[in-house]
């Protein structure tokens, strides 16, 4: 094994935030190693193409959606982009619903037209009221009531996280918008939005615009840490892991792909449902509550990206228990849960040459922009503290 290499910082994880901070460091002077066990950029957020052509989202849809200006106009510097309003649908009762809860939702549960001063005093009688929901369950039965939330929320809840809505912190299910009118968008961020070529093209494009880092993939933080001798240490995996799991396991919920791929033949077939030639379903991705289905989503990311071709490929999401082997996909937003981690954030306190950013390092069910926020942030922190090279 090589032992004799120094760097300035060395970076565990080449997900956003490890090549985020990474950029910024290396902008600033330093130099930087930047190192991943697995075998590509990117981490969750990595894209490719398949055996039929299609660009996938191998771990799952990434919508890349922002409030914050600044954050665009640091990632637009690496690419350009495709702009999506991201729409999805519910499938239960064995047919499609407009999700997340809109007029149209309301329509189709009725069965016939309705206003929006009609559901909006439908809504006033049947939500439960509560001033300050502390769950999930409070938070979605406080807006609609108990009959949609059964419909939509209960049983999609139940197989992601194994978890009762009511043991998980209000803000899960409170990522879900509920509106009035009939904007039926997935999201509500001003900015909605992938990158052009793929997540990959524009995380290789960060990569070539810092000169002063280099990657090394396959490499895990153990060997990495005994290979390069370092001023400060950036760590962007399992906060858990990093402490050899002293405190015992955090919980996390893991997921299993299933990709299927189907030939412009098949997807013919499919276009009654579809709705367009090309495609095998009506939308980019479509819910399953229902406990009958074991997945809990099919996505078919194609609707998203726009690219032009004539195969597709959906990929269906089935919830599991996160193991040592298995990618610790999410943190479990709960109280017990944080307790845990902060046993875990209490150590990190400690540390003055060590670093921790990333959803997995600071155990937060983030998006994509808010751990590009942290890792910028962390980068200023880390420039003030250690200053610029020239
Ligand atoms: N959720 C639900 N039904 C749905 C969609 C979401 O109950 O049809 C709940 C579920 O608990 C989920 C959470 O809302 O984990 C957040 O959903 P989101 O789609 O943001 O999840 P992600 O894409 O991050 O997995």
């Amino acid at each position: 094994m090589q032992t004799d290499s120094s760097t300035d910082f060395l970076i565990i994880g080449a997900g956003f935030s490890g090549l985020v901070v990474a950029q910024r460091l290396a902008a600033a002077g330093w130099k930087c190693v930047i190192v991943d066990r697995r075998d590509h950029l990117g981490g969750n957020a990595y894209d490719r193409v398949d055996a039929a052509g299609v660009l996938i989202h191998p771990y799952g849809p990434h919508y890349f959606r922002s409030n914050s200006q600044r954050i665009v106009d640091y990632l637009s510097a690496f690419t350009e982009w495709h702009h999506v309003s991201y729409t999805i649908k519910s499938h239960t009762r064995g047919r499609y619903w407009s999700f997340p809860i809109n007029l149209n939702t309301f329509e189709e549960y009725l069965g016939r037209e309705a206003s929006t001063a009609e559901f909006s005093t439908w809504l006033e009688k049947t939500r439960i009221p509560i001033s300050e929901p502390k769950n999930s369950e409070e938070m979605i039965i406080s807006q609609v009531g108990r009959d949609l939330y059964e419909l939509f929320f209960e049983g999609y809840t139940l197989k992601q996280w194994k978890r009762h809505p009511r043991e998980l912190d209000a803000s899960v299910c409170g990522r879900i918008p509920i509106r009035i009118n009939r904007d039926d968008r997935y999201l509500s961020e001003t900015f909605q939005a992938l990158p052009k070529h793929g997540y990959s093209a524009m995380f290789e494009n960060i990569l070539n615009a810092s000169p002063g880092v280099e990657l090394h993939l396959g490499v895990d933080f153990k060997e990495a840490r005994a290979r390069w001798s370092h001023r400060h240490l950036i760590f962007s995996g399992a906060i858990d892991e990093f402490y050899d799991r002293c405190f015992g396991a955090l919980p996390y919920r893991s997921l299993r792909f299933e990709p299927e791929s189907f030939s412009a033949a098949q997807l013919h077939t499919r276009q009654a449902i579809s709705g367009k030639p090309g495609f095998w379903q009506p939308a980019m991705q479509v819910n399953y509550p229902s406990p009958d289905v074991p997945f809990t989503r099919i996505v078919e990311i194609k609707h998203a990206t726009g690219q032009q071709i004539d195969s597709s490929t959906i990929v269906r999401e089935y919830p599991k228990d996160w193991t040592p082997d298995d990618e610790p996909f999410y943190p479990v937003p709960n109280a017990e849960s944080r307790e845990a981690y902060q046993r875990y954030e209490k150590l990190t306190q400690q540390e003055s040459r060590v670093s921790f950013i990333g959803r997995l390092a600071t155990y937060r069910y983030y998006n994509m922009d808010q751990v590009t926020g942290m890792a910028i942030a962390e980068a200023d922190k880390l420039i003030s503290k250690y200053g610029t090279q020239s």
